[in-house]
């Protein structure tokens, strides 16, 4: 799980959500030298729940918010290893800025606009839903819930020409009833920020995801490639 990625200063909070664009490169060139197969994330789902045959070592690399970052930092050394990715796309707020990071001190950054999502789409890269606005899902009532859910896929597909089936809740929030409610707009599958490795086991609208921070050198992204979350119940029991 990616956000930002780009040219930062050490951030004093969120450093999960920035990637300094030297770092993204050597982690993809890793990626690559050390033979992971990078799938798109409809091939992981086919491989994990689709009685697909999935590889060892599989990884599926996701932005959240879709910065304009993305397309000028991360998607060209993409295109450079022809890794896919999913970008995963605040509805309501293209070619807007981030205005729900400005609530809590992050700078707020740009967001695609429709016409340089359509061009990446050209290129391959896929996208899901968001939301609408970015809310604490489970602190609005449900209407709302059920609006920034299924409007946000409507609209994005007016957008792509396409049907659009993944979501990923904002900010890693969600409960059962907000399950529910992807389920019933259409979604196939919904990403969180629960820390960890997708697994056969999971429910493929609560998938748990790594988040690659700031800070992690390669020997970190290593380790949370290999080692850190490996076993969700475990981190659970030990907090
Ligand atoms: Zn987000």
């Amino acid at each position: 799980m990616y956000h930002q990625v780009g040219k930062f200063k050490r951030p004093d909070s969120h450093r999960a959500t920035f990637c300094h664009v030297r770092r993204f490169n050597a982690q993809m060139a890793y990626l690559r030298s050390f033979g992971y197969r990078v799938l798109s994330l409809s091939a992981a789902l086919e491989g994990l729940f689709g009685g697909g045959y999935l590889p060892r070592h599989t990884v599926v690399l996701t932005f959240d918010d879709g910065y304009q970052n993305f397309r000028d930092y991360a998607f060209p050394a993409l295109v450079r290893y022809r890794f896919p990715a999913t970008v995963f796309l605040v509805a309501g707020l293209l070619g807007k800025n981030a205005r729900w990071l400005e609530d809590d001190d992050r700078f707020g950054a740009p967001l695609m606009d429709r016409a340089t999502i359509r061009e990446l789409r050209t290129y391959g890269v896929a996208f899901g839903s968001h939301s609408l606005t970015h809310p604490l899902l489970t602190q609005i009532d449900r209407s709302r819930q059920e609006k920034e859910i299924r409007d946000s896929k409507s609209l994005l597909e007016d957008v792509l020409g396409e049907e659009v089936k993944y979501f990923c809740y904002p900010s890693g929030d969600y409960d059962d009833g907000l399950v529910g409610i992807v389920k019933e707009a259409g979604y196939a599958a919904a990403l969180t920020c629960d820390r960890g490795s997708a697994t056969r086991s999971d429910d493929p609208l609560i998938l748990p995801r790594k988040a690659v921070s700031f800070g992690d050198s390669l020997i970190g992204f290593f380790w949370k490639l290999h080692m850190k979350h490996q076993k969700k119940l475990q981190e659970k029991i030990t907090g």
